[in-house]
């Protein structure tokens, strides 16, 4: 279990195949967090390193149930990424952006409020 103290930095949902695998669904819902307003509270984590097109990532999933919860990734640099779908007890609002709508699955849709794509200029700076 993980808990964090404040907002997401970066929310968003992405249709890249990646996050597909890492779900194992038709899209991931990534909540990016300043390392600092997160901590793990309970269980042991297992991780795997993989490398790709936004370069290398640290994957953090629970050995019992297999879910990803978080990971540290390259381009994201002081933060912690999230599963969105598990903030369960306290469930997050509309993601803010739709990220690589080119690998989107074409019967996939999502609210026209949510703004769509994501480039480095959103970014924070550091
Ligand atoms: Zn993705």
């Amino acid at each position: 279990m993980v808990e964090v103290q404040a907002d997401p930095v970066i929310y968003g949902i992405c249709n890249c195949n990646n996050c597909k695998k890492r779900t194992g669904s038709a899209f991931g819902l990534s909540a990016y967090f300043r390392e600092s307003d997160f901590r793990v509270v309970a269980g042991d984590f297992s991780s795997y390193e993989l490398s790709n097109d936004f370069g290398t990532q640290q994957r953090k999933f629970c050995p019992n149930c297999g879910t990803t919860l978080f990971w540290y990734a390259e381009p994201f640099k002081g933060m912690v990424g999230v599963a969105g779908g598990c903030f369960i007890i306290t469930p997050l609002p509309e993601p803010q952006f739709i990220a690589q709508n080119e690998t989107r699955c074409s019967w996939v849709s999502f609210s026209e409020t949510i703004k769509d794509g994501f480039g480095k200029e959103d970014l924070p700076s550091a």
